[in-house]
C-alpha cells in the first residue's frame, strides 16, 4: 500500500474514534428525584371542583363585544365557592371585569416572585360534532375513570389543579419563601389582549419582576418523538410568531378574448408558486440544538450517533428532518398559503387578485426580516401587507432557577418520562409577560399520547383522574419542593 494509503487509513479511524467517543459521552440529561413525603391528594374532590368548572361555559368570542360575559362572572364566584381556603389566604384582584390575579405572600427575603398561569377561556365546540361527544362538552361527567368536556385539557384543569395544591399546602401551614403569583387570563384564545396584557401590565406598573413563569404548553406525551420510548414531557421555552399577510396584484380589466401574458389572477399564482419554493432557511437554531442535547441520548445508536455528532452529520439531520412537517416546523418559519381570490367570472380578466399565506416566524427571525423577504420574493408588482403580526417570543434559558424547578417537579412527577425543552408552535398568554420575566416556561402537567393531542380544541376532551392526581402532585412539587 503506497504511504498516502495509510494516512487514510488512519483518518478514517480517528474519525470513527470520534464519533463514537461523542456518541458514548452524549449521555441522557434524566435524573431521579425523592419526591416530598406525602401530602394526600382528594382526587375526588380535585375531580368534582373540575367537573364544576366545566359546567359553566366561558367560550371565547372572536369579537369581545359580543362576547356572553354572564358566565365569565359566574366563574369567579365558582372559584370563590371552591377554593375558600385559597381565597381567604391569597389576596385576589379582578384584572379588567374578568381576569384574575391571586398573589400569595411569602415569608420573605431576597427571592423573586415566580408565576403560575392559566386562562379561564375555551374554544367553542365546533358546530356539527356535537353528536360525536361521548358525554357533553359542557356537562363536565365524570365517567369511565374521566372528568369529560371542553376547558378539561385545555386549561381549565390547571386553574383547579394549581389551586388545589395551593390549598393542600395551606392546611398544612406551608407558606413559600418566594411570592407566588397565580395569573389566569380570560381572552388567551384570542390572543389576550383584555386579559394576560393587563395583568403584566398591572404588574409591571408595581415594578415587579418575576423569577420566572410557568403557563399552558406541552405535556409528558407517549410517542411523541420517534425513536423514544419513553413519554417526553416537553417544557416550551419559546413560541413561534405569527402573521398573515395578503398579497394584492392588480392587472387590466376587460374580455379575456385577447388577454395579456399574466393576468392579476396569473400573477399571484406565480408569486404563490415563488413562495412556497422560495421559503425562509431551514436551520439547526440554538433552540434546536438545545432541544436535541436532552432528546438524543434517549434514542437508538444509530439517531445518537447523528445528534451527537451535529457537527459532521447536520445537513442530514436538516434533510431528513425538512421531509417530515413536524420536523420541519422545527427548523424554519412555515409557510403556509391559505386563502386565494380572483376573478368570478370566466370570461372576463379580474381587475384583482390576492391571497393571504399564514406563516409561523421562528424564533431568532422577526416580523420586519419576514415582510422584505415577501417582497423580494414576489417582485414589486405584487402589493404586500401584514394582515395580523406578532413577533416570535425570546427563547428562555435551560439553566436558570425555572427551568430547574420546572424540570425537578416534572421528575419527581413523571419519573418515567425526559423532560425536553421545546418550541410551542401555537401562541400562549406567556409571551405577554417578557417586559417582566426571562424565564418563560410552558408546560401543562398530564401524561397523555399523541392521539390524545387531538381531544385539545377538538372533540371528546377529557382528563383522566389520574392526571388529576399527577397535576396536583406537580404543582405541590414545583412550589414546595424547589
Ligand atoms: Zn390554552
Amino acid at each position: 500500500m503506497p504511504h498516502w494509503g495509510y494516512l487514510i487509513l488512519a483518518g478514517v479511524v480517528i474519525l470513527v474514534a470520534v464519533l463514537l467517543g461523542r456518541t458514548i459521552f452524549f449521555r441522557s440529561r434524566r435524573y431521579t428525584v425523592e419526591p416530598l413525603p406525602g401530602i394526600k391528594i382528594d382526587v375526588e374532590r380535585a375531580a368534582k371542583r373540575l367537573s364544576g368548572a366545566v359546567q359553566i361555559p366561558t367560550i371565547t368570542a372572536p369579537d369581545p363585544e359580543k362576547a356572553d360575559r354572564a358566565p365569565f362572572e359566574k366563574f369567579i364566584r365558582y372559584l370563590e365557592q371552591a377554593f375558600p381556603a385559597a381565597h381567604k389566604a391569597l389576596e385576589r384582584e379582578i384584572v379588567n371585569n374578568y381576569s384574575l390575579l391571586y398573589r400569595w405572600k411569602g415569608s420573605g427575603g431576597e427571592l423573586k416572585p415566580a408565576l403560575l398561569m392559566a386562562h379561564i377561556d375555551v374554544v367553542p365546540v365546533e358546530e356539527g360534532t356535537e353528536q360525536h361527544w361521548q358525554h357533553p362538552p359542557f356537562g363536565g361527567e365524570v365517567a369511565e375513570g374521566f372528568v369529560w368536556g371542553r376547558g378539561t385539557m385545555d386549561v381549565k384543569n390547571q386553574i383547579i389543579l394549581i389551586l388545589e395544591a395551593v390549598e393542600l399546602l395551606l392546611a398544612e401551614g406551608y407558606t413559600p419563601e418566594r411570592d407566588f403569583y397565580l395569573a389566569f387570563g380570560h381572552d388567551e384564545e384570542v390572543r389576550g389582549d383584555d386579559g394576560a396584557v393587563k395583568i403584566a401590565e398591572l404588574l409591571q406598573s408595581r415594578g415587579i419582576s418575576l423569577e420566572y413563569v410557568l403557563d399552558e404548553g406541552g405535556a409528558a406525551t407517549l410517542g411523541a418523538m420517534p425513536g423514544v420510548e419513553r413519554p417526553i414531557a416537553a417544557v416550551g421555552i419559546a413560541e413561534k410568531g405569527y402573521a398573515d399577510v395578503k398579497i394584492t396584484a392588480e392587472g387590466e380589466a376587460g374580455h379575456s378574448s385577447m388577454p395579456p401574458k399574466h393576468t392579476a389572477a396569473g400573477l399571484i399564482g406565480k408569486a404563490v408558486v415563488q413562495l412556497e419554493k422560495r421559503q425562509r432557511p431551514a436551520r439547526i437554531s440554538p433552540y434546536l440544538k438545545e432541544m436535541l442535547a436532552y432528546v438524543g441520548p434517549e434514542m437508538g445508536f444509530g439517531l445518537r450517533l447523528i445528534l451527537a455528532n451535529l457537527w459532521l452529520f447536520g445537513p442530514l439531520f436538516t434533510a431528513v428532518f425538512k421531509a417530515n412537517r413536524a420536523g420541519n416546523a422545527l427548523l424554519r418559519t412555515t409557510t403556509a398559503v391559505t386563502v386565494l381570490e380572483g376573478g368570478k367570472v370566466p370570461n372576463v380578466l379580474p381587475r384583482k387578485a390576492g391571497a393571504v399565506i399564514n406563516f409561523r416566524i421562528a424564533p431568532g427571525e422577526t416580523v420586519d426580516g419576514l415582510l422584505a423577504h415577501i417582497r423580494k420574493v414576489v417582485g414589486d408588482k405584487i402589493k404586500v401587507e401584514p394582515l395580523i403580526a406578532t413577533e416570535p417570543s425570546r427563547i428562555s434559558p435551560v439553566e436558570s432557577t425555572g427551568f430547574k424547578a420546572i424540570e425537578r417537579a416534572v421528575y419527581a412527577t413523571f419519573p418515567q418520562s425526559a423532560a425536553v425543552p421545546y418550541i410551542v408552535m401555537g401562541g400562549t398568554d406567556a409571551i405577554r409577560y417578557e417586559q417582566i420575566c426571562d424565564q418563560i416556561y410552558r408546560f401543562t402537567p398530564m401524561l397523555i399520547s399523541t392521539e390524545d393531542l387531538e381531544r385539545i380544541h377538538g372533540t371528546n376532551e377529557r382528563l383522566s383522574l389520574e392526571n388529576i392526581e399527577l397535576g396536583v402532585r406537580f404543582y405541590l412539587e414545583l412550589i414546595k419542593g424547589e
